[in-house]
């Protein structure tokens, strides 16, 4: 049964795309059986999978209000290896056409129910706020991978976020976890990043990925080639950090399992 981990963020431009994309890869890379869902109007993450956004027939949108199956949307990432399920500008329209349907914060959950046997993982891209696409995001996943920059603001918002997952998953998911805090366009020569740094592992101890990823041109670059750094420039310090995250993510599961036999 797949493991669905929502890669959130309120703030922009925290690497939450790149997180996805690249931590897809890196787990296919590992013979892992991986669906990345596109979340945000945005399609970044479409894009940078190498699928044209703007000639879908169907999109995770159409999923989401029911005019069409999980079949019928779903891409392939030929670079990527993973099954994509895209989004466009489309989507835009689905915090307002949601609004009049059922069970609205519970979509995407009732969507993925049936296909969640066929993966390993199951990764959501959300988008930079907490709209009802996010809620739905949080409603159907077991965690949350939270990317960050260290800098002094991340700390505030961090807070709001941590608050409004907890609020969230009370409310509609109890088993929601907070899987982890995942350093992202880290560079150690900065000193501020250090002390960002300390903060969040005194705060947060275990749930920071001892992984971090640096600032790397190369997972800037690989998006505009429709694939991932892994890819694109396999020795890259970016493409090799995610596939040191795709290790730390399954030795934290194979540990979490061992705890609950235990
Ligand atoms: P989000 O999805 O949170 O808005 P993105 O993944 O789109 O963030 O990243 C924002 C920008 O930063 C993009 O241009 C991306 O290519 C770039 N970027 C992300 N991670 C890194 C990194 N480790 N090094 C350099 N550039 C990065
Ligand atoms: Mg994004």
């Amino acid at each position: 049964m797949a493991k669905v981990l929502a890669i959130a963020n309120q703030k922009g431009g925290v690497a939450k795309t790149t997180t996805c994309i690249n931590l897809a890869a890196s787990l296919v890379a590992t013979r892992r059986r991986v669906l990345l869902i596109d979340l945000d109007p945005q399609g970044n993450a479409t894009t940078g999978s190498g699928v044209d956004k703007l000639s879908l027939e169907h999109s995770v949108y159409d999923v989401l209000t029911g005019d069409c199956s999980f079949a019928e949307a779903m891409q392939f990432s030929e670079h990527g290896g993973y099954q994509l399920l895209p989004a466009n500008r489309d989507l835009t329209a689905a915090e307002v056409v949601l609004l009049d349907k059922s069970g609205k914060e519970h979509r995407l959950r009732e969507a993925l129910a049936p296909i969640r046997e066929n993966y390993d993982y199951i990764l959501i891209d959300c988008p930079p706020s907490l709209s009802m696409l996010t809620i739905n995001a949080l409603a159907a996943a077991d965690g949350v991978i939270i990317p960050m920059q260290c800098e002094y603001y991340a700390l505030e918002g961090l807070s709001d976020l941590v608050n409004s997952i907890q609020r969230i998953g009370k409310a509609l998911n109890p088993s929601l976890q907070i899987e982890g805090l995942l350093r992202t366009m880290y560079d150690p020569r900065v000193s501020l990043t250090n002390e960002v740094s300390d903060q969040l592992q005194a705060h947060f101890g275990d749930k920071l990925y001892e992984t971090v990823i640096p600032r790397n041109v190369r997972l800037a670059e690989a998006p505009s080639h429709g694939m991932p750094a892994l890819v694109y420039d396999k020795q890259s310090k970016g493409a090799q950090a995610y596939l040191a995250l795709a290790s730390e993510l399954s030795r934290r599961q194979r540990q979490a399992a061992r705890g609950t036999r235990a």
